[in-house]
Formats: structure tokens, C-alpha cells, sequence
């Protein structure tokens, strides 16, 4: 997964459209075919197969270099992405939110991702910790409040329903954990590091998804973590930051090795 095109968040491992196409170009030699969260759900419902070899390439919030350098590389190697939409940025006039963020996408580009044939998810509306706010408030209502208006304004919109969710930052909660579950089929959780912000407190990711063994030397959680496997919970999928352990190619390429050796 990754936000787009980023040469300031993690400066010292840069998302240049160049090094986005390298990534990508491994996954295509190695024939890597990809898949969205509805083949996903089908394939666990046994209702179809999956490619020998299936990929999945998130996308979180709706910036601009999605419609544009990220889709341009995708479908160069024939693959689509899924895109998780956080919709404050799209619908409120902020320098803030343009500030951390940058410029988004219009609605019509992202109607255009969707005829290339990407998927849709929910990210929130602000985007919050969901640590903090399972702390903040303990009902779930504000949480619950964020949740539905995103699916209403990216269905007014776009005019497809999100069914899928990915959780904001390293954040989650109890809280978040069941409200999700309420709305959506899956909740996709985000790998930089070993350790989770989770109900308040800190936590090793391996600890939250229940896979046993230390921590990898790479600083990040045991590799039996890192992939969406039929069994797992679907409120605790991963997904891997490009521009975290797998940034480099000979990493990402050992990453895609793992997958086919599971
Ligand atoms: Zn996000």
C-alpha cells in the first residue's frame, strides 16, 4: 500500500513515480495479477478462485497523483488498485487539510479511477487516531458519526456504497474494531513498524492480529503477519507501506517470494 506519490512524509524513502514503476514492475515479472476486496470477499465465501499469484495494491486518501502517476504505472502492468477515501479533504475548503494531506483528486477523476476499474473504500471523514478517540469517547458515537457520513458523501458522489474500510494510521480500537464490523466486510490495517497505537495504549501489531513470535530484524512484526491469508479475521487484514520495510526493491521482492512460499 502507500499514499500516493510522497517525497516529504518519509523523505529518506521517497515514493518518486520511478521508483513506484520499479516496485510495480517486480510484482508484474513475477506474475503478480491483482485482485480488489470484492474478489477478496468471494474468493473466502468460496464462490471463485483466486489468480495463482494475487496481489493487492491500496491506496489511502484521495490525492491527486492516484488519478494520475499511480494509475498511469498500474496500468501499464494491467493492474487496478483499491483507493480508500478519507472525505473531509474533498469536501471542505482547508488549508490544513490541504496542508497534510495535499491536493486531491476531483470527484470526476475518482469516477474515472472507478471506470478503470479500482475500488472503492471508506477511510473516515477527519481522519482521527481511533486510539485517542475510543479514549475521548467511549460510546463510539463520534466514530459511528464519522463512519456513516463518509459513506454517504462518497455514495452521493460517486454513487457506489463503500463496503470496505481501512483504519486511520498506526490507530485502532475495541471500539473501532466492532463498528467497522457493523458496516463494512473487511478492515485493513496499515504496517510501518512493529508497534500499534490500540484502545489508549501501545501495542506490537503481532500482539493485536495474534500471531506469535518476536518481531523481525527489520523492525517490523513476524512475516506470518504480513500477508491476507482465507483464514484471518477480516477486520485485521495488512497491508505493507511501500515506503516502509519494502521500499527497497530486493525487499519488496523477497516480501512477494514470501507470499508463494505460504
Ligand atoms: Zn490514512
Amino acid at each position: 500500500m502507500c499514499h500516493g506519490i510522497d517525497e516529504i512524509h518519509s523523505p529518506d524513502k521517497p515514493l518518486t513515480t520511478g521508483i513506484f514503476d520499479a516496485l510495480v514492475s517486480i510484482a508484474s515479472e513475477m506474475g503478480f495479477e491483482s485482485i480488489d476486496y470484492n474478489r477478496l470477499d468471494d474468493w473466502r465465501a468460496g464462490r471463485t478462485d483466486l489468480p495463482a499469484r494475487p496481489i493487492m495494491f491500496d491506496f489511502d486518501h484521495p490525492v491527486k497523483s492516484m488519478r494520475y502517476e499511480m494509475h498511469d504505472v498500474l496500468s501499464r502492468y494491467g493492474y487496478a488498485g483499491n483507493l480508500f477515501v478519507n472525505t473531509a479533504p474533498m469536501i471542505r475548503d482547508d488549508e490544513a487539510l490541504r496542508k497534510k494531506f495535499g491536493e486531491c483528486m476531483t470527484w470526476d477523476e475518482i469516477g474515472e479511477l472507478i471506470e478503470a476499474g479500482w475500488h472503492i473504500g471508506a477511510h473516515t471523514v477527519t481522519h482521527p487516531n481511533l486510539s485517542k478517540l475510543s479514549v475521548k469517547d467511549p460510546s463510539g458515537e463520534m466514530l459511528r458519526a464519522e463512519l456513516a457520513e463518509c459513506d454517504e458523501t462518497i455514495e452521493k458522489h460517486l454513487g457506489v456504497r463503500p463496503r470496505d474500510f481501512a483504519f486511520t494510521g498506526t490507530s485502532f480500537s475495541t471500539i473501532a474494531k466492532r463498528e467497522v464490523a457493523q458496516r463494512y466486510r473487511f478492515g485493513r490495517l496499515w504496517i510501518v513498524g512493529s508497534i500499534y497505537q490500540v484502545d489508549g495504549s501501545k501495542v506490537r501489531y503481532a500482539d493485536l492480529v495474534g500471531v506469535p513470535g518476536e518481531d523481525e530484524e527489520d523492525g517490523g512484526p513476524p512475516m506470518a503477519a504480513r500477508y491476507i491469508t482465507r483464514d484471518m479475521d477480516p477486520y485485521l487484514l495488512p497491508s505493507m507501506e511501500m515506503q516502509a520495510l519494502i521500499h527497497e526493491p530486493a525487499a519488496f521482492r523477497v516480501y512477494l517470494e514470501g507470499a508463494l512460499a505460504s
